[in-house]
């Protein structure tokens, strides 16, 4: 199971910024370190557990990269056109003859270069006599068209590496490399709770004072993109013991602990009393807008995380502190957010020392410059403005103002997971 180590305590400060925040956490969690094989066709998105090396060269053997006529470089036409006996053809799948001297051979795309020969004409440049034989134009390079062994991977070559997010491409080259399954980190077990009396289960009856709890569903769904393993443990009631028997009951069986709401700290706020009565607990309040405090602690040797219950600052505070650690505790190699420049279509003041995000939609402006228009409104709990628009854009801390036509950093929804 894995461990966070205690001594992240010490960086409880007043306000902290993203990057340290980030720093902290990655550094302190141990990845777990189990792992499974898994079939290619289930290898998306898994966190490859061992580096692969290339046990053979791509393309594994010299071949045709077009339809067309192989000669050996001695009898390339120099100045002028030459005619050339064929003699042989070879087609994709099979192993031709040795090539004849002074003897062209009819080749297809994919085909194994017959021995002897090093260079192919498309056969779109050549012209095919009534005789049978075909002439071949002057000029061509020795070793045109002609994909050699191992030019696009030699053999060895560590090609995936431990730690890899496995994408499509990924797994087209462990299956090019004959590999039928692959070593991944299993997945994260994450445990998710929703906190507050005015929440109410979608399916279930809501009172007048209760709305539907949204953020336990974008949180799953958020986590299931990274490729955890979720359990829905429901809405926790605004009660200390209750809350705090069920998270360490939780704790016994996840690798990570994530609630929303209840971390502020007003009265109804029963999660940093809950946690502290099973584990310990910092609460941080991060450089970040919308963020609010995030709190961070460990229970029974697992790391906990209370998010904000804003829907929005709950987005954002996932993104930069629940992504990483699930990234962490999977072993992955962790990906920095890079943002995208584009033009602001809006004008925003804000203070220095912290990091904003401010939702936007992208259009393209009449110059084709991307645009970002920025969300009417401001609110950490509405909804509707993460659903109407594209991503964020970040400032940064060092930021006070952004006037139309300036160039912001782009981070869209899609890649931020
Ligand atoms: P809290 O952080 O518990 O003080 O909650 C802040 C605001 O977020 C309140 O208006 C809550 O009703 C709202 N909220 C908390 N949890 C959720 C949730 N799971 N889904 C939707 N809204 C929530
Ligand atoms: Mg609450």
């Amino acid at each position: 199971m894995a461990q966070l180590s205690d001594d992240c305590f010490a960086f409880g400060g007043p306000m902290m910024s993203v990057d340290e925040a980030v720093g902290i956490i990655t550094a302190r969690v141990t990845a777990v370190g189990e792992t499974e094989s898994v079939a290619l066709v289930d290898a998306d998105g898994r966190i490859l557990a061992r580096n692969v090396a290339a046990p053979l060269p791509l393309p594994p053997f010299t071949n045709s990269a077009v339809d067309g006529f192989a000669v050996p470089a001695a009898d390339l036409p120099r100045d002028k056109e030459l005619m050339f006996p064929v003699a042989g053809r070879v087609q994709a799948g099979s192993s031709g003859e040795p090539a004849k001297a002074g003897h062209a051979v009819r080749i297809f795309t994919g085909a194994p270069m017959p021995a002897g020969t090093d260079t192919v004409f498309m056969q779109e440049d050549v012209r095919l006599e009534p005789s049978g034989k075909v002439v071949l134009p002057a000029g061509l390079k020795v070793g045109a068209n002609v994909r050699p062994a191992g030019e696009d991977i030699r053999e060895g070559h560590v090609a995936l590496k431990a730690g890899d997010r496995l994408r499509p491409q990924d797994v087209a080259l462990a299956a090019a490399f004959g590999l039928t399954r692959l070593d991944v980190v299993r997945r994260i077990r994450v445990a998710v709770f929703s906190t507050g009396d005015e929440l109410a289960s979608p399916g279930t009856e809501r009172t007048a004072a209760q709305l539907f709890d949204s953020n336990r569903f974008m949180l799953m769904a958020l986590l299931k993109r990274l490729g955890c393993k979720v359990s829905d443990l429901g809405i926790l009631r605004d009660e200390r013991e209750s809350l705090a028997k069920a998270l360490k009951k939780a704790a016994r069986v996840h690798d990570l602990i994530l609630t929303t709401g209840g971390v502020s700290t007003g009265e109804e706020d029963h999660v940093k009393a809950g946690v502290e009565s099973v584990g310990s607990l910092v609460l941080w309040r991060m450089a970040i807008k919308p963020g609010r405090p995030v709190a961070m602690g460990i229970i029974g040797g697992t790391p906990f995380i209370g998010l904000p219950g804003n829907p929005v600052a709950s987005f954002v505070t996932f993104v930069h502190v629940v992504r990483p650690t699930v990234l962490a505790l999977s072993g992955a190699v962790p990906l920095a957010l890079l943002p995208i420049p584009v033009r602001a279509a809006f004008s925003y003041k804000k203070k220095s020392g912290r990091r904003e995000y401010v939702r936007v939609t992208l259009r393209r402006a009449e110059d084709g410059a991307l645009e970002a228009v920025k969300f009417p409104r401001e609110g950490a709990g509405l909804l509707s403005s993460l659903v109407d628009t594209d991503g964020l854009v970040e400032l940064g801390e060092t930021v006070t103002a952004v006037e139309p036509g300036e160039r912001v950093g782009f981070l869209g929804y899609a890649n931020l997971l």
